[in-house]
C-alpha cells in the first residue's frame, strides 16, 4: 500500500497512456511509476479495478439513460460511492451497457 505524502490518504493506481501512476483521490498528488518496475502496482491496480470495474460491483447496479463518451450508446449502469471524506458529495460511477467503458461524474 502506498500513502499520499501530503495528505496521508491511500493512493489509487491508474494507467496513463503507457505508464502506471499512483494518484491521490483527495488532493492533486500524482506519482508516475515506470510500468516495468513493480508487480505490486499492477496487483494494486487490479484491486482498484475489482472495486470499480469488477462484474460483481455492477451486478446490482441500476441503468440510466446517459450517453457513453466512448461509443455513444445511450444506456449505462450507475452507482454512487463515497470516495472522499464523508462531508463531500458522493461520486457517481457509470459503466456503458454496450462497451463496458467506465467513467465518473463528480
Ligand atoms: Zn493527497
Ligand atoms: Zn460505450
Amino acid at each position: 500500500m502506498q500513502f499520499c505524502p501530503t495528505c496521508a490518504n491511500l493512493l489509487l493506481v491508474e494507467e496513463a497512456g503507457q505508464s502506471v501512476r499512483f494518484f491521490c483521490p483527495t488532493c492533486p498528488f500524482v506519482y508516475n511509476i515506470n510500468h516495468n518496475i513493480t508487480r505490486n502496482a499492477l496487483l494494486q491496480k487490479k484491486r482498484v479495478d475489482d472495486v470499480f470495474g469488477g462484474k460483481d460491483a455492477w451486478k446490482n447496479a441500476q441503468q440510466t439513460e446517459t450517453k457513453c463518451p466512448k461509443c455513444e450508446h445511450n444506456k449505462a449502469y450507475f452507482m454512487q460511492l463515497q470516495i472522499r471524506s464523508a462531508d463531500e458529495p458522493m461520486t457517481t460511477f457509470l459503466r456503458c451497457a454496450e462497451c463496458g467503458h467506465n467513467w465518473r461524474e463528480d
